[in-house]
């Protein structure tokens, strides 16, 4: 059976920038929309719109063509939003990379998606500075966020904001759908790390899928979302980025999460909504520093990235007297495709699929399944029964069409990787998940790209990486199944090594927190591919009490 969901009641007709600035509440031009948690430092709409036209412009002057792609490699800031949306009314494309990357993780995604324009901040600039260098990058084309010059970098308010606005590229609908805005990058079902290609069309219309779910339940005049979660992932990028300004919902910024500044910014600034992942709702179960805030405006929290157990949301509920709900998606679908009904009680479901797509649940032969059976979901935005279905299913992997063709069939529906089920009502939940991809603490985690580290050990004869799950800090945790070269000893000082040998060369989220484990054989199909289920049940068996 294919699942519709309802049909999508507006489609965008705009490029992304005049989208976003549609102003559809209408806002006041003074109404903040980025709010610096710790300074209370304040970006209005208004100004979010005059410094992106004036980037826009300054862009331009400085050399910047259509087409262009723009990296920026920074945790969050109040003019993050300013960069984005000034590079976008360019005609430029951005490509958001992780602020934890090493200098290597930067060059790759900057060769990958051919950026030629950089902007960084203070922590991040010798990084930057190395990445740019060997990515052949001028560093007249790096910049700051904030005001300082340093070691010859300049803020980029201070070269390329110009003093007059420029008006924003303009798309017809069919440039829309075919014009790339965004690469962010994910490993997808396997193998590396890759762009994904969201057009202007595919972040646009997801706004509106989501506008129109959450009309019924979301006040436009008092709502405040806090936004920790990091604006180089799509889930960020996506909420904080694009719809809030494109609802006019204030944003509490946070240059990254902690406890007790989270805590402080949703009392402080009566945050309604907060948007986040597991691992942060179990603190708020846990930490008895929680009982100091009065977090009674967060009536939400909107849980997503990867599976929220129904005894966390439960147990945060009961202890905050709020109300979790769940979201699901992925960097391939612009990024929402599932959403809670706020006034949904049900625990471990991802509630109702966005209007405007269709989904099969199918076994391993690809035949759907019935209500209630698992298999994986496939998704898609393109069923020609609704005059309206939306694109939010991405344009492809960059330079990689086998990789496209192979996650996107010839129907339009990604396969997800994700194993679901569905119920009666139209509920989602996952279940499991077959894809490779691992998540910690909801960053991605390519197995491939580890793997491909650990076989230039000298020690490593074979190797495979798989995720196993930590029930106390409700994440999974990358774990390296070794087959030793002749010699190695498998020993204690060998497993050290190696995990050192990973942690010194990768970001903070990929180290090898799962530990090390030897094997004799690293279990394979006939074909040579990695056997990770048999993995699952060897790690599965370990953490069962002896
Ligand atoms: P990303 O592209 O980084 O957003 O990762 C997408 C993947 O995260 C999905 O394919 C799922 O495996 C996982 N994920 C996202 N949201 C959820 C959720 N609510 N429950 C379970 N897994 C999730």
């Amino acid at each position: 059976m294919v699942f519709k969901s309802e049909p999508l009641l507006m489609m965008p007709q705009t490029g992304l920038t005049r989208f976003i600035f549609s102003n559809p509440n209408s806002v006041s031009d003074d109404k903040p929309i980025f709010i610096e948690a710790e300074s209370g430092n304040v970006i209005t709409f208004g100004q979010l719109r005059n410094l992106s036209l004036r980037l826009n412009a300054g862009l331009r002057r400085h050399g910047f063509k259509k087409g262009d792609t723009l990296c920026i490699y920074s945790s969050n800031t109040i003019d993050y939003g300013v960069v984005v949306h000034g590079t976008i009314a360019a005609g430029g494309v951005v490509t958001t990379a992780n602020a934890a990357y090493t200098a290597d993780e930067l060059l790759f995604q900057l060769q990958e998606s051919n950026a030629k324009y950089l902007v960084t901040n203070d922590e991040n600039l010798d990084k930057a500075l190395e990445a740019a260098a060997k990515a052949g990058l001028s560093q007249n084309n790096v910049f700051l966020f904030g005001n300082r010059t340093i070691k010859g970098v300049r803020p980029y308010t201070q070269v390329i904001l110009a003093n007059e606005e420029a008006e924003a590229e303009e798309y017809t609908f069919e440039e829309a759908k075919s014009t790339t805005a965004y690469l962010c990058f994910s490993s997808g079902t396997t193998g590396r790390s890759k762009g994904v290609m969201s057009s202007h069309l595919n972040i646009a219309a997801n706004c509106v899928q989501i506008a129109q779910f959450m009309k019924p339940y979301l006040d436009y005049q008092t709502a405040r979302f806090i936004g920790f979660l990091p604006f180089y992932h799509i889930y960020g990028l996506s909420c904080m980025l694009h719809l809030a300004p494109y609802w006019g919902i204030p944003v509490v910024v946070m240059p990254r999460f902690d406890l007790v500044k989270f805590c402080e910014a949703i009392q402080k600034y009566k945050v309604t909504i907060a948007h986040v992942v597991p691992p942060v709702l179990v603190l708020l179960a846990k930490e008895p520093i929680v009982d100091n805030y009065d977090l009674s405006s967060a009536t939400h929290f909107q849980c997503g990235a990867a599976p929220l157990s129904a005894e966390l949301s439960t147990a945060v509920n009961t202890r905050l007297n709020t109300k979790c709900v769940q979201s699901y998606g992925m960097t391939e679908s612009s990024p929402g495709s599932h959403i809670q009904p706020l006034d949904d009680d049900e625990h471990g479901v991802i509630g109702k699929m966005l209007p405007g797509m269709s989904a099969k649940i199918v076994d391993d032969n690809g035949n759907e399944v019935g209500l209630g059976q698992r298999g994986e979901l496939w998704m898609a935005g393109k069923d020609p029964v609704f005059l309206r279905s939306c694109p939010n299913i991405m344009q492809g992997y960059l330079n990689m069409p086998e990789a496209t063709a192979a996650t996107i069939d010839s129907e339009g529906y990604l396969h997800t990787g994700d194993v679901a089920t569905l119920d009666e009502r139209g509920t989602f939940a996952i279940v499991d998940r077959v894809k490779e991809l691992i998540k910690y603490k909801g960053f991605q985690v390519a197995p491939a790209e580890l793997e491909a580290l650990l076989l230039t050990c000298d020690k490593v004869a074979d190797c495979a990486i798989i995720g196993v799950y930590d029930e106390q800090q409700a994440t999974e945790l990358p774990r390296a199944y070794i087959k030793v070269t002749e010699g190695t000893p498998q020993n204690e000082a060998t497993v050290k090594e190696l995990i050192r040998f990973v942690d010194s060369s990768v970001a903070n989220h990929k180290k090898l927190r799962g530990g090390v484990r030897f094997l004799d054989v690293i279990p394979k199909s006939a074909a040579g591919k990695i056997l990770r289920k048999e993995l699952r049940v060897i790690a599965n068996a370990e953490a069962q009490p002896k």
